[in-house]
């Protein structure tokens, strides 16, 4: 049946006369109808990928092109004068996860889907998401970003479970959401479990609320505050509730499928992605001993075959150790079996950095993981040689059969298809179509590399994204937009690492360029987008420079003709569709050896955008994939960072007096800054560059500045630089999360 009969007999009107949100509405039951003809995935094995975040992004147009759907939908609509690019606008964004680790997830169940593979995706279902980024005065001010509707793609279902805590039990609801595979007859579920007695009323003074409240506030927040230990026993609440939950839901359907549990292990696999779902390993152990009468032993040995650990981080800070006290206070039946798990590894394995239970009696959740899985992973190439040589030496040294790479990847489904539906199409006139199921074939694009009227179609296409973006950011955040400038973008969540505070020291340095005179040839427009965490406050200061800068810059009629700088806010999914089609410049610039890989600058390089980065996360495997002539490398290689943090040989000051660099550095305290803002902001981040800067910030600030006016030249020889995002586009294939998760399959789940 066609969408407009489908309208006119559910509601007995025309679609020509429809708001565009009752479109939506209207199309997201139509989905959910085809949803339900398709059939479960069931091979006998299941893959559960738990994961403290979705950052799923809008469905509508993905379920729409997943279903082979979009066009018709769209002609449709465009006869009934409207546009799906409105209607899209009708939908609100899923607020489940914070960043990359979030999107990585959300990829990969679209991947599992499309790749036919059963396996469904596990969380927990936050009302308010992380929070939702305003602008005050230039701070950052958090606000709950509510974002479940009436009508949702969440889906009820009658499964239930209690789930112990020491001082009471809270019953779970489990929420669904389709997970549609592209083309594929197909499909699995976004399993979602929530609490019903959440109660958002709690909630006072921005995203404030009392966090002893866990019958109502466990599933408010993704990530709540846990800078004090109110907070670090909630966040203990919202990984057993998620662990215990998932192990139910797998034990129960492992169980209907056959499974005598002695054999559990050839019916489920978990992959837990970070450490936030660890204690689903003690949780799995517990219910098969204590409600399955299977010997302690036993029970652990299927567990380790049906679990594997993948690594996002080598920052020492992000690596969770939970007190055992509090882990006492709230679930005192799992600790039982943590410190039997802890007695296993002292009594077979010496050396107190590998131990589960430290000195201080606090729990290394990465390393119960590592002893009690089959498989850890790292995410880049770079990233798991650095997890073999050194954060995770020791135990590459115990088990080296356990640890193996899975470069990330990125659905061309979401990030080419959708988001970018000009290109995707003129490569379909010229490459065929096949890329979207292999994205290898986008390697045919190669035999273009020489060709003008592909150079010139590309930088047309790349015109029409900027007007995109123009008209968006005019509508949604009130930019104004030169769709004549340089884009050049820099969006992820704040974190020095990320050293955005490098950026901003870029923008000053343009900005006293142009005041003395140093022109630029043509208009740069910079964008920043991106969230700190409101317990993070030297990243809140780096969003407080780039907003006094972008103030003072936009507003200077010598400087804006030549620069602008924009901090969009709330950068979400949705704003990364609109920027990343339409930038040039890709800002990949972490201090070397501390992103573990990146998928933003995975996005970028297949939608034409040309990388400038450190020899960093899987920007080394783009490198290797291009070729240097096709990639703007700078800065200090991971080996050396790694020496200088072990013989604390980086002193900031050394860089800051060299000369051109103290100039800039010294604008963030100038009169012109802090009259725009807040002193003590200003000064804490100064001083902070200057006297600690534990992310070497200044280490490669002269070589970033060289290597970006090097690509501004470069950007002014368009055929060159056209060459150069060809070969991007074409070699991006590596990337596609379909391979990816190809991988995991052979090397992990069915290993
Ligand atoms: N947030 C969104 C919306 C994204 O799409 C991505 C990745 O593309 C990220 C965060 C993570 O960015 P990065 O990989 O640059 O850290």
């Amino acid at each position: 049946m066609s969408f407009s009969k489908y309208v006119l007999d559910n509601t007995n009107k025309e679609l020509s006369t429809l708001e565009n949100k009752e479109i939506y509405i209207q199309l997201l039951n139509y989905v959910k109808e085809q949803a339900d003809k398709k059939a479960l995935n069931s091979d006998k094995k299941k893959v559960y990928y738990i994961s403290a975040e979705f950052l799923i992004g809008k469905l509508l147009s993905n379920n729409l092109i997943n279903l082979g759907i979009y066009e018709e939908i769209e002609k449709e609509l465009n006869a009934a004068n409207k546009r799906l690019s409105d209607v899209e606008e009708a939908e609100l964004e899923p607020s489940l996860g914070n960043g990359g680790l979030g999107r990585l997830a959300s990829c990969f169940i679209d991947s599992i889907s499309s790749l036919g593979i059963n396996g469904d995706g596990v969380g927990l279902n936050y009302h308010c998401g992380l929070f939702r980024q305003v602008f005050v005065k230039n701070e950052q001010h958090a606000e709950p970003n509510f974002w479940i509707e009436d009508s949702s793609w969440l889906r009820d279902t009658d499964v239930k479970y209690t789930v112990p805590f020491k001082n009471f039990n809270l019953t779970s609801t489990l929420k669904r959401i389709d997970v549609l595979g592209y083309k594929k007859d197909t499909k699995n579920y976004l399993n979602l479990f929530d609490i019903e007695s959440v109660d958002s009323s709690i909630i006072e003074n921005g995203i404030s609320f009392d966090k002893t409240e866990i019958e109502k506030n466990l599933t408010l927040f993704l990530y709540p505050d846990d800078s004090d230990k109110n907070g670090e026993l909630l966040r203990i609440y919202q990984q057993y509730f998620m662990v215990s939950n998932a192990a139910q839901l797998i034990l129960d359907e492992a169980i209907a499928k056959g499974s005598n549990v002695h054999d559990l292990y050839e019916y489920a696999y978990v992959q837990i992605n970070d450490t936030h779902p660890s204690m689903v390993i003690p949780e799995l152990i517990r219910l098969l001993t204590e409600k399955h009468g299977i010997e302690f032993e036993e029970a652990y040995t299927i567990v380790q075959k049906m679990t594997g650990y993948t690594n996002h981080t080598i920052l020492a800070e992000a690596l969770e150790k939970w007190p055992l006290e509090y882990l006492e206070e709230v679930v005192p039946h799992l600790v039982t079996i943590i410190k039997q798990l802890d007695a296993v590894i002292r009594e077979k394995y010496e050396g107190e950095d590998i131990q589960i239970i430290d000195k201080d009696d606090r729990v290394h959740m990465a390393n119960m993981d590592i002893h009690f899985s089959n498989s850890v992973n790292g995410v880049a190439y770079l990233h798991t040689e650095i997890l073999k040589n050194s954060e995770l030496k020791h135990f590459y040294e115990l088990y080296p059969e356990k640890f193996n790479n899975k470069t990330n990847g990125i659905t061309f489904r979401r990030w080419l298809e959708f988001s970018n539906r000009p290109l995707a199409a003129y490569l379909k006139d010229i490459i065929g179509d096949e890329y979207l199921t292999d994205a290898t074939k986008l390697e045919k694009l190669l035999a273009f590399v020489d060709s003008k009227e592909v150079a010139a179609k590309l930088e047309e296409i790349k015109h029409e994204n900027k007007l995109v973006l123009k008209e968006y950011l005019k509508e949604t955040q009130g930019i104004e937009l030169d769709e004549n400038s340089i884009i050049d973008t820099q969006i992820k969540r704040f974190h020095e690492y990320k050293r955005q505070q490098m950026n901003a020291l870029y923008v000053i340095k343009k900005y006293l360029d142009i005041k003395n005179g140093k022109l630029p040839e043509r208009k740069i427009t910079v964008f920043f987008g991106g969230k700190a965490a409101p317990a993070y406050i030297i990243a809140q200061d780096i969003i407080h420079l780039i907003l006094c800068l972008s103030e003072l810059i936009n507003n200077d009629p010598e400087v804006n003709k030549y620069l602008n700088v924009y901090l969009v806010e709330n950068y979400n999914v949705s704003v990364a569709e609109k920027l990343i089609p339409a930038t040039d410049i890709s800002e990949q610039i972490s201090l070397a050896s501390k992103e573990a890989s990146g998928t933003g600058n995975m996005k970028f390089m297949l939608n034409g955008a040309l990388t400038l980065g450190t020899l960093d996360g899987a920007n080394v495997e783009i490198d290797e994939l291009v070729g240097r002539e096709n990639i703007y490398i700078f800065g200090k290689e991971s080996d050396e960072i790694i020496k200088l943090y072990e013989t604390a040989g980086y002193v900031s000051k050394e860089y800051y007096e060299k000369d051109g660099v103290k100039e800039v550095v010294d604008f963030i305290v100038s009169d012109d800054l802090v009259k725009l803002g807040n002193k003590e902001r200003l000064e804490r981040l100064y001083n902070e560059l200057l006297n600690k800067d534990w992310f070497m910030t200044l280490i490669d600030f002269e070589e970033y500045y060289a290597k970006k006016e090097e690509m501004l030249a470069d950007y002014e020889n368009r055929e060159l630089w056209m060459k150069k995002v060809i070969a991007n586009i074409a070699k991006a294939g590596f990337f596609s999360s379909d391979r990816t998760i190809a991988q995991y399959n052979e090397d992990i789940w069915n290993k």
